[in-house]
């Protein structure tokens, strides 16, 4: 049995999910094969994994349709405080100043999970196959020709352009013969949710310590969404520490600006590494999310910079679409038009999240006065803060219109 599509999307985590409701907008015809199942609304726990969206991705899931599902649940960030521990100098980015109700909002993934895949499920342009696997593929200069199994069979899918969203060990990204770029950090980043004696109060912190960077993160229900990056040994070591000293050692890189720690939730443990993938797209295909790059999660940035990769490839589509109703999905002047509007803010937002890094893990002691003094400076310097404060919004580039607030479709 062969299923005809415009759009066959391998990998339904956040970011595949998210492509398909957005292309069904259009709409245009997708597949989206997930190997996992998917979708149920899943009961909340209290150490549910979470992600810091900017103001640009609220609006993207706003145009969406996506955000009224999400906003009873997300939790606002009105200011963020960037500090290097033991030293002087510390900077806050307020919403206040920004002149916006807030800087952006961290929401649990599972509610994120839980309003998109109802909606793609329901939508007559999305044919979703969960749990399925892609197994192989063959591409034409016309199209591609994959097989999918799914429910004990195997079909046929053929489609003019394939989307790669299956994270970061890509198999369609190796078929289709693009390689990556990696940078191991020879760190860990050691996740959790953690509840505090004084409330957040919408505050976030990015607290630069001398054996990496942790930031804590405003969440629902009185917590606080920890990622906390450790050379990798320590990672493993702290990582495996009993809640109490787990909580202590935590409290001691952390200080007291929350009061005490009082309950620490379960701890997992990621290596952290950057992956790029060589290019963008390739005939009738294209990489997005994981896919496409893998960032460390010190900026909170890999979904946001996803999220507005999505917009800016269902926007063209759309607008293709507007002027000849069967226009290819997967046209090479479409992606290439796709991959040269992405490129700055994806190279612009990799470079900031990785020289951030390498600027506060390196310990020597002249460039931790400068450190001290950058963050000084960052503080007085007109337009810096405001300037970071844009590119963590997501409003840095050329911005589509469901980043400015828009409908895909106006
Ligand atoms: C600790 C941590 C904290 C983070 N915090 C933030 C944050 O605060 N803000 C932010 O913006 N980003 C954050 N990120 C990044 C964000 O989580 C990722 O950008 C995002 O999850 C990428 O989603 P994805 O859908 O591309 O990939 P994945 O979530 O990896 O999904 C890929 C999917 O593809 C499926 N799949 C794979 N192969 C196949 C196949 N052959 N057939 C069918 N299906 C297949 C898999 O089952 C999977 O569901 C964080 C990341 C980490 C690790």
């Amino acid at each position: 049995m062969q299923t005809e599509c415009d759009v066959l999307i391998t990998g339904g985590g956040l970011v595949g999910s998210t492509l398909a409701h957005a292309l069904a907008q259009i709409p245009v015809s997708t597949v989206l094969v997930e190997e996992r199942e998917p979708g149920r609304l899943e009961a909340p726990g209290f150490d549910d994994r979470s992600t810091a969206l900017a103001s640009a991705s609220q609006r993207i899931l706003d145009g969406l349709g996506l955000w009224d599902g999400v906003a009873g649940e997300a939790e606002p960030i009105r200011t963020i405080h960037i500090s290097e521990r033991g030293r002087f100098g510390a900077s806050r980015i307020l919403a206040s100043r920004e002149g916006v109700p807030a800087l952006g909002h961290t929401v649990e993934n599972r509610i994120l999970t839980g309003t998109v895949w109802p909606k793609i499920r329901e939508a007559d342009a999305v044919t979703c196959m969960a749990p399925g696997s892609l197994e192989d593929f063959e591409v034409e200069a016309s199209g591609v020709t994959a097989r999918v199994s799914t429910g004990g069979s195997t079909r046929t899918i053929r489609a003019r352009l394939l989307v790669a969203a299956d994270g970061a060990r890509s198999r369609v990204r190796g078929a289709l013969g693009i390689g990556v770029r990696q940078d191991d950090y020879g760190q860990k980043g050691v996740i959790l949710n953690c509840e505090t004696e004084n409330p957040h109060r919408g505050r976030a912190f990015e607290r630069f310590t001398p054996t990496g960077p942790l930031a804590m993160l405003p969440l629902g229900r009185g917590r606080m969404s920890v990622v906390w990056t450790l050379p990798r040994e320590e990672g493993d070591r702290i990582g495996a520490l009993d809640d109490a000293p787990f909580r202590d050692a935590l409290q001691k890189a952390f200080g007291y600006r929350l009061g005490r720690i009082r309950q620490v939730g379960a701890r997992s443990a990621w290596p952290l590494h950057r992956v790029r993938a060589d290019a963008l797209t390739a005939t009738r295909a294209v990489l997005v999310g994981n896919a496409a790059f893998s960032l460390h999660p010190v900026a909170g940035q890999g979904f946001n910079l996803a999220l507005r990769d999505i917009a800016a490839l269902s926007e063209l589509i759309c607008d293709a679409r507007r002027d000849d109703a069967d226009a290819d999905p997967g046209a090479a002047a479409l992606l290439d038009r796709y991959a040269e509007w992405r490129a700055a803010d994806q190279r612009r937002i990799a470079g900031f999240t990785h020289g951030l890094m390498k600027l506060f893990t390196i310990d020597a002691a002249p460039l931790a006065v400068s450190r001290g003094l950058g963050l000084m400076a960052f503080d007085l310097v007109p337009g810096a803060k405001h300037w970071l404060a844009r590119q963590a919004m997501g409003l840095g580039g050329r911005v589509s219109r469901l980043a400015r607030g828009l409908r895909l479709t106006s």
